[in-house]
């Protein structure tokens, strides 16, 4: 049976850049029928827009009030990917450039900023039958999620995964560039004081390093369908 019923889920799926998250959660949700939700993308968006006006990311007073100014929505697009909105506006491909990638981990570390996305996310998890992805939904988003994993893969695969993405949107970067950003990435998201990317206890970790993507889907798809049996023999 797929689609939102009774036995929906919350899927959470955490990782380091480049592990190839949004993939397998796209591909998860489209299988099973459920809601995408890319939270990264919502860091990136207060990110673009506080570059696009002229703010210091280190000043986190003014990207916080910036933060709870601005309307950001993801909404769901004809191929299965999500398109994000900052006041209306489409900004999904400006949410992918290289000064984004560069600056959203500092933006992404300040607190406040923090604690207004999470609030946001737990509300579009409430109804479950979500697959939510980023660095803390494991975590601290939704710990009590059914269905936890932690994918990762090797530096240099993710940043090639990366540097694929990139040129395929148009954007001229370098393997070496890339790994550099992302290794700089990940150690501000793993070393923040406020809810460091970490491997939850209780996640399931993956290394997609060498995967075929299909298979790391049918792997998660498994681990959704069995908690979804759970809950039906449980409700
Ligand atoms: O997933 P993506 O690479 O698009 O995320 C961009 C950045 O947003 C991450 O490097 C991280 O700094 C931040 N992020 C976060 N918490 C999340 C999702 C993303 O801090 N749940």
């Amino acid at each position: 049976m797929t689609g939102k019923t009774r036995r929906s889920v919350c899927i959470a799926i955490d990782g380091p850049a480049g592990a190839g998250k949004s993939t397998v959660a796209r591909e998860v949700a489209r299988t099973l029928g459920y809601t995408y939700i890319d939270t990264g993308a919502m860091y990136r968006a207060l990110t673009y827009k506080a570059l696009a006006s002229g703010l210091d990311v280190g000043d986190a007073p003014a990207i916080t009030s910036l933060a709870r100014s601005l309307d950001i929505s993801l909404k769901p697009d004809s191929n299965g990917s999500v398109r994000v909105f900052v006041d209306g506006i489409d900004v999904t491909r400006e949410v992918r450039s290289p000064e984004v990638n560069m600056m959203v981990s500092p933006v992404a570390a300040i607190p406040e900023v923090r604690a207004l996305m999470v609030e946001k996310q737990r509300a579009m998890a409430t109804a479950g039958g979500v697959v939510m992805e980023g660095r803390d939904i494991t975590t601290v988003v939704i710990p009590d999620a059914e269905v936890k994993v932690y994918l990762d893969a090797s530096p240099e695969e993710r940043a090639r995964r990366r540097v694929r993405e990139l040129r395929s949107s148009g954007y001229a970067v370098s393997v070496d560039e890339t790994l550099e950003e992302i290794k700089n990435r990940d150690a501000i998201d793993s070393q923040r004081e406020c809810s460091p990317l970490t491997k939850g206890e209780d996640a399931f970790v993956l290394d997609t390093t060498g995967m075929p993507v299909e298979s790391v889907v049918a792997h998660v798809v498994g681990l959704a369908r069995k908690a979804q049996e759970m809950r039906c023999t449980t409700t």
